[in-house]
């Protein structure tokens, strides 16, 4: 008889790891509790898989011989706990793809921030330099669809092809051999907290298994200034060898130049900016010369890349106010690096859905950068609190368009608006490229 594989939530993870498994052979369904997006539902129906949605089924769950477990579902979740209760085996669909990905070099890339903006540079800088290179994994492209669509095309045993995959811890809580060629710790600060027992430790762990399948040969690229990484770095176990450390240090960026190993780079034509990203910049770089990228076109990619939308996107320039869009900023640590990066008096707005922040940290740099505060959320009374010993101006908003009007009565010319929340964006918007989408557009509107 088929093996039965069933996958449990069916985003692009379940459906690359279902369309995958069923192209392996298996005998496969899809469950999902919540509803499935129409064109996932299309393409499952394509290829003869079953599918549920909006609830679990017991009966054609429990009888798997393996589960793949998409990212988003916690293990505490009734069907989890039903499932660890028979046994079943789980893994994650990052860990399915590696089974099947052949012959290939993987660059896999994770961290609290800057995973999403540096996953697609070293993607851009390999492309340039003319390698077999594709990318996906936490955004994009599930890992899953790609190592399918190479399997269609016979290239499994082709050992040019480069992967370059952003990996959330999530995905990492349920791999077991997947071993990265090149792996990436960018920063390890409180996130997701909510899913390890409020541990930082336990997160701290789960990001550090990007590393642990590597071997001698491998390479693990990680920020050596970062003290959670530091901490747990000597007790990290490797199951093989130990891979090849690369630590990154302070003090690469200089005078508009990153330094790499032996190679220096000029950054004054990147449309990269702030230190956080000349450290993203490095990092990529180095994985790219690693790869075989020659440091000329790592240069004209450095030169030619477009950082994604949503992190210290400018959207405009009106009466000499610049108005920054940092809707990406779902953290504190993300917001202390967007604040560094400011070079003129600002006008910051922030707030959304409290995630248990502690604001502390950015006390000293508000002080000194920030000209007016302007809070955007239901509740804003956590940030209310935290600044107002500073004595700023603050106001209370409640859509991005007020936001925005507000900012505008407090900007001069030479000023910036920094849109940088450190909070999630469910209190008034779909998601946090809504709310980032939403500022532009109010921002855009005021030329008029
Ligand atoms: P992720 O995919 O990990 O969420 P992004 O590249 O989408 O990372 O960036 C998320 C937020 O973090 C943005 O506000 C961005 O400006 C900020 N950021 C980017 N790189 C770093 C870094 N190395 N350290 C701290 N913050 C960063």
């Amino acid at each position: 008889m088929k093996k039965r594989i069933v996958i449990l939530g069916s985003g692009e993870s379940g459906t690359g790891a279902a369309l995958l498994a069923k192209h392996a052979g298996y005998d496969v369904f899809v469950s999902d509790r919540g509803a499935i997006r129409d064109a996932y539902k299309k393409e499952l129906d394509a290829h003869q898989i079953p599918w549920e949605e909006g609830r679990h089924t017991n009966d054609l769950v429990l009888n798997a011989d393996e589960i793949i477990k998409s990212p988003g579902i916690p293990e505490k979740s009734e069907i989890m706990v039903a499932v660890r209760q028979k046994a079943i085996p789980v893994i994650g669909e990052i860990e399915f793809g590696w089974r099947y990905a052949g012959k290939c070099n993987i660059v896999a890339i994770t961290g609290s921030n800057g995973k999403t903006t540096t996953t697609e540079l070293t993607y851009h800088l390999l492309k340039t330099a003319g390698l077999n290179v594709r990318v996906g994994g936490n955004i994009g492209n599930s890992f899953a669809r790609m190592v399918l669509d190479d399997l269609q095309r016979g290239a499994e045993s082709d050992a040019s092809r480069i992967f370059v995959l952003e990996v959330s811890s999530f995905q990492l809580d349920d791999i077991e051999y997947f071993r990265p060629r090149i792996a990436m710790l960018l920063n390890i600060t409180p996130d997701h907290l909510d899913r390890y027992e409020g541990s930082l430790e336990k997160y701290a762990r789960a990001k550090f298994r990007i590393t642990m399948n590597q071997r001698r040969g491998d390479v693990f690229i990680f920020n050596a200034a970062d003290p959670v990484i530091s901490e747990i770095l000597g007790t990290v176990e490797y199951k093989n060898s130990k891979p090849k450390h690369v630590a990154i240090r302070k003090g690469f960026y200089k005078n508009g130049r990153i330094a790499v190993g032996k190679l220096s780079f000029d950054m004054t034509k990147s449309r990269l900016k702030g230190p956080h990203n000349m450290f993203n910049a490095v990092c990529a770089v180095r994985a790219a010369v690693l790869l075989g990228a020659d440091a000329e076109k790592v240069q004209e990619g450095l030169n030619t890349f477009t950082p994604p939308p949503h992190r210290l996107e400018v959207v405009a320039t009106l009466q000499g106010v610049t108005w920054i869009n940092d809707s990406k900023a779902t953290n504190v640590d993300a917001v202390f690096y967007a604040l560094q990066a400011m070079e003129t008096p600002t006008i910051w707005i922030a707030g959304g859905q409290d995630k248990g922040n502690d604001y502390a940290p950015l006390l000293p740099l508000v002080g000194q950068k920030v000209k007016a505060i302007i809070c955007m959320g239901i509740d804003n009374s956590k940030i209310l609190h935290a600044f107002g010993a500073l004595n700023k101006p603050m106001a209370e908003t409640r859509s991005a368009e007020e936001a925005v009007r507000v900012a505008a009565g407090f900007a001069g010319p030479g000023n910036t608006v920094l849109l940088s929340p450190a909070c999630a964006s469910f209190d008034l918007f779909k998601n946090y490229e809504d709310r980032g989408a939403r500022f532009r557009e109010a921002v855009l509107a005021l030329k008029n």
